[in-house]
């Protein structure tokens, strides 16, 4: 947009080396392409920041059953863990036998996945690591979501 705006000025000091002026709007012009790049890199490096300050690297996994949170973990320390969806409900052994599942949780090298699962889908299974702040993994047969905080 800014490009755009910037052209009629250009063809301006353009005219303006014509009428015999050339060395100073070509300095003019050079100034005004300068202040444009600055503008340009500015926008371009302060978006990048805000990306990466609201996309942290987490610290913690937490995992969630049903919406409750039943499990933490460290994403500093490599670890495998079986997350079985039914025995880790609570309140609700009874319903044990009607709803079985699995999900195997790694946590390796500051990321988190899903290495294994008995649910159809694979979802869960075929989604990438995570390890930004807010980044989720979610098994929806198992009601089962894995999040990094
Ligand atoms: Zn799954």
């Amino acid at each position: 947009m800014r490009l755009e705006m910037n052209k009629p000025e250009n063809r301006t000091d353009n005219q303006n080396e014509q009428t015999g002026n050339a060395k100073k709007s070509f300095c003019k012009r050079y100034k005004s392409d300068i202040i444009l790049i600055s503008i340009v890199l500015l926008i371009g490096t302060s978006a990048l920041v805000f990306q990466q300050l609201s996309m942290k690297t987490g610290r913690m996994v937490k995992v969630y059953l049903d919406g409750k949170e039943v499990k933490s973990f460290s994403l500093d320390e490599d670890t495998e863990y079986k997350i079985v969806a039914a025995s880790d409900r609570e309140g609700q052994s009874d319903d044990a036998d009607i709803f079985e599942g699995y999900n195997i949780l790694v946590i390796e090298r500051g990321k988190a996945y899903i290495s294994e699962a008995d649910c159809h889908e694979q979802i869960c299974v075929k989604h990438n690591a995570i390890s930004k702040t807010g980044e989720t993994i979610v098994c929806l047969p198992h009601s089962l979501v894995i999040e990094v905080r």
